[in-house]
Order: structure tokens, then C-alpha cells, then sequence
């Protein structure tokens, strides 16, 4: 398995917890940089023979505020000089509010087959609080555009004021559109943001609230058939994303576009995260990586075992000892012995509990020392 990540880094207006690679005044761009992301991939292709590529993901920014003809263009790139599956999951990333049922009927043709829609709450006050560029009813709207298709919501807890009711509240206004698949993730208060001040004001939760909203959710989540299968993602069964998926199995990927990392050829690499830097590189014939390094025995060992305890399938033992010809248990004596009552062993595989995937970093902190 291979996935291909594709960077739009525009948007309409930049959300007061960014802190992505987005440009939401640089729209003008769009056109030049697309072209150039074409041109990446031409660039890359001879190297990625032999491999079949099962996922595609558009992400961003939003990539649904760019014209469509551009995705078209990608998809057709893609099929072109690269091998992509005819089953590959394709998504695209978009917010409420960016599209018609052009776009919609342009995305579908070329290939794109998931939508993942940026919903984050389902309370337009809150909405406005984050500085989103959409409504809830905008959700909604949207939703109908897409029709039957695969459709997964993005929400957000940790939000100023929050409640469990409200969290309820959102993930029901998420299903009322058709959803799948959601994903759930804590706002992460980034420092260089505005919303920094307000956690520095302490108007965000504390880390207790963040957990117990956390809690509501999954268990809410949980009785309307959603399986949580990573730390903030859930899915009802057959309906995982293909492409996160294998982030965490440690498959390989490759992204084109500014910002967009790649884990290939036994490396991990990034391209810029500047926008003129990019597009002049590409320009120029060379490809724009910044970073890129040799990932050894030992740091993939640490990222099979980072990557596979954030999962709900965990680890497993067998495939660990046939990658690295070590035990599982003797590599991590010291963690196994610390977490004991918090990871558990069953068929051959590791995990941790449930209850405790929302600690799971300064869990996961303890194998990585
Ligand atoms: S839409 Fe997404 S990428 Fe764009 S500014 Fe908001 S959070 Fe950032």
C-alpha cells in the first residue's frame, strides 16, 4: 500500500487556532501553484514506478476553494505517469459553504469518492469563536450537494465554554448529513495563533474538561455505531479512511505541494513550507525538500510502535518480531512494566486500553525514551 497526498494551501480566511500551511490571502496564486504541483509530480514519477497507489488525499488549507479543474487536473496527472488503483480511496478535503453542484459534479468525475467535510461544531457560536468562514446550516447545504457519497465530519472539543451536551449536540448535527466516518480531535492552542491568548487568559478547558469531552464523545459516538479505531477517528465498520490508515501501519506515502512530507524509499522527507521558494524550485527543475533523512533500525522501530499504539488495533507482536528480529516485550520491559494496568495483550497484539487513549502520549512518551 502507498497513498499520494496532494497540499492546497488556500483559503478564505485563516481560523483563529491555524496553525497549517494555509495562505488565505495568496488565492491569486492558485492557478501558478497548481501548475506547479503538476509539474512535481511529472518530476517525481520515474522514482515511483512499481508502486501502486491505493489512497489519494487533497488536503490543506482548503482545497475546495481552488477551481475544480484543478483537481481534475491532478487526477488525470496521477493516472498518467503514476500507478493508482482503481479501487483507491480518493478524498478531498472541503469546507461548508466552498462548493456547488458543479464542483461536487467535477470532483465525482474525476475520481474523488470521499468527501471530508470541515463541520468543527455544530454551534454557530462557537463556529465564530474559531473564526470559521461557515454556519452549521452551511454544513448541512453542503452535505445535500454531495449526495450519497462517502462523507466524513471533522468536530473539534476543547472549545471555549464547551459542553458534553454540546459535543452530543454536534456529532448528532454531523450525522443528521450523512456521515460515516468522523473524526474528533482536541483544539491544540498553538503558540503564534490567536486563539494562544485565549488559553494563556485560561478561557479554554483545562486538560480534565478537554478529557471528560473527550469521554462524551466517544461514548455518544459509540452508541450511534461509530467504532473509534484511532485516537480521534471513528467509523462505522468498513468505512476507516484507507489513507490514515496506512500513515499508521507505516506505509509509505508521497506528497506534492508546498509543506507536504513524504515517507518513501526509507526516508522522510518535506518540501518547503514557502510558498515562492516552491514554486521557484519546481520552476527551476529541482524538487523543494528541506528536510530529508534516512529513517534507521531504531527510529523505525520507535515509529511501528508510536504509529501502532495510537490504533485501536495495537501492535502486532509477531510482525514486530519478524521486522526487527527482537521481542516486543524485551525491547519495552521498563514501559510494559510502568503502564501495566493501562495496555493490554490480546491475539498476538498490544494496545492501549480504551479508557486510556486520550493519555496515549505521555503513554507512547515512555517506549520512545
Ligand atoms: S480552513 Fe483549515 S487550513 Fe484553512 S485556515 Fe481554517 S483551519 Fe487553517
Amino acid at each position: 500500500m502507498a497513498g499520494i497526498y496532494i497540499h492546497i494551501p488556500f483559503c478564505k480566511a485563516k481560523c483563529r487556532y491555524c496553525d497549517f500551511t494555509s495562505y488565505p490571502s495568496k488565492l491569486g496564486f492558485a492557478d501558478a501553484y497548481m501548475a506547479c504541483v503538476l509539474q512535481e509530480m511529472r518530476l517525481r514519477a520515474p522514482a515511483l514506478q512499481g508502486k501502486t497507489f491505493s489512497s489519494v488525499y487533497f488536503g490543506g488549507g482548503t482545497p475546495s476553494v481552488i477551481d475544480a479543474k484543478w483537481i481534475v487536473g491532478c487526477m488525470n496527472r496521477i493516472r498518467e505517469c503514476m500507478a493508482l488503483d482503481e479501487k483507491a480511496e480518493v478524498t478531498i478535503e472541503l469546507n461548508p459553504g466552498t462548493v456547488d453542484a458543479d464542483k461536487i459534479a467535477a470532483y465525482k468525475h474525476a475520481g474523488v469518492n470521499r468527501f471530508s467535510i470541515g463541520l468543527q461544531a455544530a454551534q454557530d457560536a462557537h463556529l465564530s469563536e474559531l473564526g470559521r468562514v461557515h454556519t452549521a446550516a452551511d454544513y448541512l447545504r453542503t452535505c445535500e450537494l454531495i449526495g450519497d457519497a462517502n462523507k466524513s465530519a471533522d468536530l473539534m472539543i476543547g472549545l471555549k465554554g464547551q459542553t458534553c451536551e454540546e459535543v452530543r449536540g454536534s456529532i448528532d448535527f454531523a450525522l443528521r448529513g450523512g456521515v460515516s466516518h468522523i473524526s474528533m480531535y482536541a483544539l491544540t492552542p498553538e503558540d503564534g495563533t490567536p486563539i494562544y491568548s485565549d488559553y494563556l487568559n485560561g478561557d479554554l478547558p483545562d486538560g480534565d474538561e478537554v478529557a471528560r469531552m473527550y469521554d462524551c464523545g466517544c461514548a455518544h459516538l459509540q452508541k450511534r455505531g461509530f467504532l473509534r479505531y484511532e485516537v480521534s477517528n471513528f467509523a462505522k465498520p468498513g468505512f476507516e479512511s484507507v489513507h490514515n490508515r496506512n500513515y499508521w501501519r507505516r506505509g509509505e506515502y508521497i506528497g506534492f505541494g508546498v509543506a507536504a512530507s513524504s515517507f518513501f524509499f526509507g526516508r522522510r522527507f518535506a518540501n518547503t513550507r514557502d510558498l515562492d521558494d516552491y514554486m521557484k524550485c519546481i520552476l527551476s527543475g529541482f524538487f523543494p525538500v528541506v528536510d530529508d533523512a534516512e529513517i534507521g533500525q531504531e527510529d523505525a522501530r520507535f515509529e511501528r510502535v508510536m504509529l501502532a499504539l495510537r490504533t485501536a488495533e495495537g501492535l502486532n507482536l509477531f510482525d514486530y518480531k519478524r521486522e526487527f528480529g527482537t521481542d516486543f516485550a524485551s525491547d519495552f520491559f521498563e514501559p510494559l512494566k510502568k503502564h501495566a494496568d493501562r495496555l493490554e495483550m490480546k491475539g498476538g497484539r498490544i494496545r492501549i486500553k480504551p479508557a486510556y487513549l486520550f493519555v496515549q502520549n505521555s503513554i507512547i512518551a515512555d517506549f520512545l525514551q
